[in-house]
């Protein structure tokens, strides 16, 4: 079974191999970021009847330097987090982690004058 290894993305179109270095797990496309709603406990068990498309909507840190991702359901709303790959998209992992510094919610000036 050639393809039993790799599925394809259903947002990008991309071709992904689930052997994906530095995680045991791929779950999620490298190139776009993107996940499936398809695991309901744990990663892998593909128990969830919802499928839709995940979000990449935010990166985290866990222990030492490990880059999590988190993803949204664009369905049902479910929050998951999905530890990155060594091939992940690097550039859109820097955007989803400056995401928040480029639109803060209060005036970044002001706190500057005053400290
Ligand atoms: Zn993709
Ligand atoms: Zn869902």
């Amino acid at each position: 079974m050639a393809f039993a290894r790799s599925f394809q993305c259903t947002q990008c179109g991309a071709a992904v191999s689930l052997d994906a270095p530095g995680t045991t797990h791929r779950n999620h496309c490298p190139r776009c970021l993107w996940s499936r709603h398809l695991d309901r406990n744990t990663p892998g068990d593909r128990k969830a009847t919802c499928s839709a498309g995940m979000e990449p909507i935010a990166v985290t840190v866990r222990g030492k330097g490990s880059w999590v991702l988190v993803h949204r359901c664009l369905s049902c709303g479910r929050l998951r987090l999905n530890r990155t790959a060594g091939d992940d998209n690097p550039l859109l992992l820097l955007r989803l982690a400056a995401l928040p510094l480029t639109m803060p919610p209060f005036p970044v000036q002001r706190l500057q004058d005053d400290g």
